[in-house]
């Protein structure tokens, strides 16, 4: 994870407010909002506690969050309640040249209240090992022909060898959109970093699972491959995975059905193969609540996705009846990181002119990984 950029000491220190409690630094949080106006956007992820998403301007999904934060024209805080890559894409797209020339050059600075927030999966695939696979499939395959497409949840990095080598990110609500992007240009495509929604969006594509060889950055040759495997392959597919997602079973949707007879399963394609194709229905967070919202009173889910969102929609939609689709408590253990502890303390320090946590993407960096974002967006 790349090192916040270099600020005066901080005015205040975190161990002061690790002992408050959350109502003492909730009001001292609106008063910093309200002290810094428009100029300061909080945004939470949709997976953000509930103490968090209460003192939010905004909470959404990462790409929804950067593009609000990437469209005001006041703003020139953000304090991201999310994770580490959602933080740079924030940074990347508020200081897109064109916006830069807006604000005369004035940057828009992302905070990120604890640096430790960072993305299980996203950490699965570092751009040296990224940058060798590709070598290694360059020696058996023509890599001209190889389209690669990251998922937004991955650090800049690698959305900028993406930019780089013509490729494109894409969302768990577009995924379908960019593979189709993708094989427009190129008979391949190599998908990073998560191996699930690379694979259920392939399938719902008529591609066979022999086509989708799995490439292990830890295996000695070919990511675990031979180059027959590689040879036949339509999508190679990163070995990385989000460690929520990972805990649904099939065997809880089994359990579901028996206890609860016309329930509906409703999952995100992050989830592995085996519970994606035995749900209802799926789809990126948005889509979860959205569909949530449009089904009439009485229905039953069980809804396959982060811990916090699920118990967020059951307040919300009392006449429904809806379950987390797991025994198992599985919630974000890296964004739950983001209490209200250091939200205010990297507040206070932002008001005081000390900033603390600043992500600020290298110009190269994000140069390359705005023209992959900016693909995209053309296939939203
Ligand atoms: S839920 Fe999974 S993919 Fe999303 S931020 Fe957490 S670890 Fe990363």
């Amino acid at each position: 994870m790349p090192p916040a950029t270099a600020t005066a000491p901080p005015q205040f220190d975190l161990r002061q407010y690790k002992s408050l409690e959350n109502d003492a630094l909730a009001a001292r949080i609106q008063a910093v909002r309200a002290s810094l106006g428009p100029e300061l956007l909080v945004l939470g992820h949709h997976y953000q506690q509930d103490e968090v998403i209460a003192l939010v301007d905004l909470s959404g999904d990462s790409y929804q969050l950067s593009q609000m934060a990437a469209d005001s024209t006041e703003c020139r805080h953000i304090a991201f309640c999310g994770v580490h890559f959602m933080a740079e894409t924030a940074d990347i797209l508020a200081n897109r040249p064109e916006k830069l020339a807006e604000r005369d050059g004035e940057r828009v600075r992302v905070i990120l209240p604890d640096l430790a927030a960072g993305c299980s999966m996203a950490d699965m695939a570092a751009i040296e090992q990224i940058e060798d696979a590709w070598d290694q499939l360059a020696e058996v395959l023509d890599a001209d022909d190889i389209t690669p497409v990251t998922y937004i949840n991955s650090a800049a990095s690698l959305k900028a060898f993406v930019g780089r080598h013509g490729g494109i990110v894409c969302t768990s609500s577009n995924a379908k959109a960019a593979l189709d992007w993708a094989f427009a240009r190129t008979s391949r495509v190599m998908f990073f970093p998560d191996q699930h929604l690379g694979r259920n969006t392939a399938l719902g594509m008529g591609i066979g699972e022999q086509q989708m060889p799995l490439w292990d950055p830890y295996a000695d040759d070919l990511g675990g491959n031979d180059e027959e495997a590689l040879q036949r392959s339509k999508v190679i597919l990163w070995k990385g995975h989000c460690s929520v997602h990972m805990m649904f079973q099939p065997e809880h949707v089994a359990m579901f059905r028996e206890k609860h007879p016309g329930i509906k399963i409703l999952v995100h394609p992050e989830c592995p193969r085996e519970v994606f194709e035995l749900a209802d229905e799926s789809g990126s967070t948005g889509k979860i609540i959205k569909t949530v919202e449009a089904a009439p009173p009485g229905t039953k889910w069980a809804i396959g996705t982060e811990l916090h969102l699920v118990n967020r929609l059951k307040q919300e939609h009392p006449e429904q009846e809806i379950y987390f689709l797991s025994p198992v408590v599985c919630m974000c253990a890296t964004m739950y990181r983001i209490d209200l502890a250091h939200l205010c303390w990297s507040l206070e320090n932002l008001a005081a002119g000390t900033p603390v946590n600043t992500i600020e993407v290298d110009e190269e960096t994000a140069r390359w990984s705005l023209v992959a974002l900016e693909r995209m967006l053309e296939v939203k």
